[in-house]
């Protein structure tokens, strides 16, 4: 696999189709967008451009669709035995190059090597476990309670499949629904984000090597999302759409969708709240919060975006904190030692700033950090913020950076209230040494996905996914990620 990217020095015309595989790839073929032009890529640790992907047009998205659709009938008639195996050799192909599609991941999203090496393990076990339980789709059979007739359940390929993702996690979040979506005997179109699209396409090369027919798999890149996703949704050989971003985006899709009854699944945003018990256990605690905020430099949809520290443990806290998070090391996503890489763009430093400034504005007190780091790259140092007010705008929006605001809290129901006082609902994190406050509170809170005494919870073998606006269905888990690009067929048997 050739998945050295950087042959441009802002020149798109330097891009080499012949020796560089990332163009866009449909039916099994590389070629560029059918009106020649490209999107930039940008190192976020130097602001420098390091490579150009084609800009698909309508056009390549029509193509795109015939491809998979071309590519449908072959692929779900294959032996689930023979997609499994494919399967798993995407697995093992992602794991013995673990280490270059790692160094890929920081180059063009910036996130620090021990992440982006993380995530390439966490992106592979998606194949793993699919490739495992695509030989374990079964049906239902049954006697009606008429007794007239029995009920034969058959779960069939949902179709072609719409795959939208972000660019917080390039390998994973595409590999948690085409692996999936390939076990269930779909083919799909995979739309990358347009900021770390080089992933995508040195992943789309490894499952040609593994076995996955032309047409199976394709990717487009674009900076026209829009008009090329309403017009794939639009044709009526697609049946699915499964879209992981922000909540704003995905409910301009639900729309979208909605016009031609496509199936969604919706993985969107969250404001996790990390509670901290007074009886917690304050190092793990704080092992935990580090997790939970810093991974990803806190560019994750699970990241703690508030953590509520109860009066008796709130001070260590704050200070355990403020230390390890003063300790972190910042630099290069791709330097061996960075602990905290720099954002996606400049616009989500901006951000970032914005509710900083806002959050001391309203009385906010800044333990270390908190103004935005100068020179190249788009750096944002790590912050801890203090008796961060419940109006603060960071309260009710997702930071999607390295920063914590602590507020303190007195007994279980305040807390519980404080957390559910959000429009989103995908992660929280709970500390304390008393299971069974742990589980009462996990029962109350308002959320798709709970870690208690832990700092991550995602896991390919554990269902994810949101309540209220943090999304629709479920990716990963005993059934769950499969069931989403499955339909169910009900025959009624006369015997
Ligand atoms: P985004 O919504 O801006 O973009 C996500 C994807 O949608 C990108 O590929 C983008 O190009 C595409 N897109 C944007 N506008 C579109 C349109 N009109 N039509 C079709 N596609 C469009 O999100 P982002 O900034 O890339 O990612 C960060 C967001 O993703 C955060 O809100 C984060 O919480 C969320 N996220 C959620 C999960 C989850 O599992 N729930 C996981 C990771 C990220």
């Amino acid at each position: 696999m050739n998945i050295s990217p950087v042959l441009l020095d802002d020149d798109p015309d330097m891009f080499d189709y012949n020796t560089f595989s990332h163009g866009l790839y449909i039916g099994g073929q590389w070629r560029p967008s059918s009106d020649g032009r490209h999107i930039k890529v940008v190192d976020p640790s130097t602001e420098a451009v390091i490579a150009a992907v084609p800009d698909a047009t309508l056009a390549d998205a029509e193509a795109a669709v015939e491809a998979a659709a071309k590519a449908a009938a072959g692929w779900r008639d294959t032996a689930p035995r023979k997609r499994s195996e494919i399967l798993r050799r995407c697995f093992e192909l992602m794991t013995e190059r673990a280490e270059t599609l790692a160094a890929l991941i920081s180059l063009e999203n910036g996130k620090a090597l021990r992440d982006a090496r993380a995530e390439v393990i966490y992106a592979a076990e998606f194949f793993r476990w699919n490739a495992e339980e695509a030989v374990r789709i079964s049906g239902e059979f049954g006697l009606a309670p008429s007794g007239a007739n029995r009920i034969v359940v058959d779960y069939q390929p949902i179709g072609v499949c719409v795959l939208i993702t972000p660019w917080n996690f390039p390998a994973a979040m595409a590999t948690r629904k085409i692996a999936p979506a390939l076990a269930a005997g779909c083919t799909v179109i995979l739309k990358p984000a347009s900021e770390t699209p080089l992933t995508a396409y040195a992943l789309a090369a490894l499952y040609e090597e593994a076995g996955v027919p032309p047409g199976v798999v394709n990717v487009l890149t674009t900076s026209n999302p829009g008009p090329l996703t309403a017009a794939m949704l639009a044709d009526p050989r697609v049946r699915k759409l499964s879209f992981t971003g922000s909540t704003g985006v995905g409910r301009v899709l639900l729309a979208e969708a909605a016009k031609h009854v496509i199936s969604c699944s919706m993985e969107l945003g969250g404001n996790a709240p990390f509670i901290v018990f007074d009886d917690a256990d304050l190092e793990a605690a704080l092992d935990g919060a580090m997790v939970a905020k810093m991974r990803n430099a806190g560019e994750a949809c699970t990241a703690a975006n508030r953590i509520y520290a109860q009066a008796g443990i709130h001070d260590s806290f704050a200070e355990g904190l403020r230390k390890r998070m003063t300790a972190l090391k910042v630099g290069s996503g791709t330097d061996a030692d960075t602990e905290c890489g720099p954002m996606i763009t400049g616009k989500a430093v901006d951000k970032i700033d914005r509710l900083v400034r806002d959050a001391v504005g309203r009385g906010a007190e800044v333990l270390c950090g908190g103004a935005i780091t100068q020179g190249r790259g788009y750096f944002y140092p790590p912050t801890v913020l203090r008796n961060v007010p419940a109006d603060a705008d960071m309260a009710h929006e997702e930071i999607f950076g390295p920063v914590a605001p602590i507020a303190r809290f007195e007994d279980e129901a305040e807390v519980i209230a404080r957390a559910n006082d959000t429009e989103y609902g995908l992660a929280a994190y709970i500390y304390t040494r008393d299971l069974a406050r742990g589980m009462r509170v996990a029962s109350k809170i308002e959320s798709g996905m709970i870690a208690l005494n832990r700092g991550l919870m995602s896991d390919p073998a554990a269902p994810f996914g949101g309540v209220k606006q943090s999304g629709l269905g479920r990716e990963g888990g005993q059934k769950h990620g499969i069931a989403e690009f499955m339909e169910a067929k009900y025959i009624a048997v006369t015997i």
